[in-house]
């Protein structure tokens, strides 16, 4: 059966004009569930009864099932259990600028990057749009408070669950649903070229990241498979064009691994690697696991990084650590219910 949160307005629209109902009748099904919040056609008092007990045929309506939450104070990591059994996870990370979650986009991921955990087991299928909307609306529901921005960096390559992220990202965007404003949400790839182009078509004003992690294709190479499809010279290559089509400023993901790429001489190549591109540097402290080798940098080491960088005249920030004593690096709680 379809989800009714796999549906963006259009669809709906579409739906009902086909068994014959009035189109305005998706706005009211959109404001039931993304604005009073309920998740039942029975209670949909304003369409007729026919009509409720023909979309419970039609459509399911769950939210979904939150197995597990851990907290710290300023982040809550969920735990989902899906429909057909298989985990996800998503985090709440509350900033001093509003709350923001950290959505999956697949169910395990298949970019095999050598330090992340969500790689560790395969993708095993892309998540539904629904599955995202479903992981936004069951945390807003247990925390009792609006979400002001979605980034797209939990579990998997949302460019590798492509039209699914953009139905999502259609859905929760829309001023009739959750209504997140295209600025408050973030994609974040390791570099699918060809999609990043595409991306860059698609004419919202959504914000992109890319998961670099290297100033050469040497250490690139040993830490990301996918360079090995799309090297550094052609990454960079998508992002000058994104920037050029979309004048928009693209976050350059950088995380920082003990002896790996995070010397002063790699902060001077990343820094000519960058040179006259819009993009910002995120340093990010790396989230150590039990399962993978990898080392995080030590506080020096990352200042003299950053220090390197800003003297090159790149704009560059260290992001604050959430999550680490609750194994909210990427895929760490889904990885640890799987392997009990
Ligand atoms: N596949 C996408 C989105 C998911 S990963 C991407 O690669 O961007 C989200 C980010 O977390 C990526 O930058 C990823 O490289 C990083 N990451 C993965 N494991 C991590 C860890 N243990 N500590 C810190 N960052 C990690």
């Amino acid at each position: 059966m379809r989800s009714v949160f796999d549906c963006t307005i259009s669809d709906l629209e579409e739906y009902f004009t086909n068994i014959g109902e009035a189109k305005y009748k998706a706005r009211q099904v959109y404001e039931w569930i993304y604005r009073k919040r309920i998740f039942d056609f029975d209670e949909m008092s304003n369409l007729k009864k026919d009509l409720r007990e023909k979309l419970k045929t039609d459509f399911s309506c769950k939210p979904l099932k939150i197995e597990k939450v851990q907290s710290s104070s300023l982040t809550k990591k969920y735990l989902f259990r899906l429909d057909d059994g298989n985990y996800i996870e998503a985090v709440l990370m509350i900033h001093d600028y509003g709350r923001s979650v950290c959505v999956s986009s697949q169910v395990g991921c298949n970019m095999g990057c050598r330090f992340c955990e969500s790689g560790r087991l395969k993708k095993v299928r892309n998540l539904e749009s629904g599955e995202i909307v479903r992981q936004l609306l069951a945390i807003e529901e247990v925390d009792g408070k609006r979400i002001d921005s979605v980034v797209i960096m939990g579990i998997g390559e949302p460019f590798d669950n492509y039209e699914n992220i953009m139905r999502f990202i259609e859905i929760i965007n829309s001023p009739y649903g959750i209504a997140v404003g295209a600025r408050h949400i973030t994609v974040s790839t390791c570099g699918l070229v060809p999609k990043i182009l595409e991306y860059a078509d698609n004419g919202l004003q959504t914000n992109l990241a890319i998961s670099l992690h290297a100033p050469n294709n040497l250490i690139r190479d040993e830490l990301m498979p996918i360079n090995k499809v799309y090297n550094i010279e052609s990454l960079i290559k998508s992002i000058d064009e994104y920037i050029k089509k979309t004048n928009r400023r693209v976050t350059i993901e950088y995380v920082m691994l003990n002896n790996v790429n995070d010397s002063v001489e790699n902060a001077n190549e990343l820094a000519d690697l960058l040179r006259g591109l819009n993009v910002y540097v995120n340093l990010i402290p790396y989230n150590e696991t039990s399962h993978l080798q990898f080392k995080k940098s030590d506080k020096t080491t990352i200042l003299k990084f950053y220090d390197a960088l800003k003297k090159r005249g790149i704009n560059v920030t260290i992001r604050k650590e959430f999550g680490r004593n609750i194994d909210a690096a990427c895929g760490q709680l889904r990885a640890s219910e799987v392997e009990k």
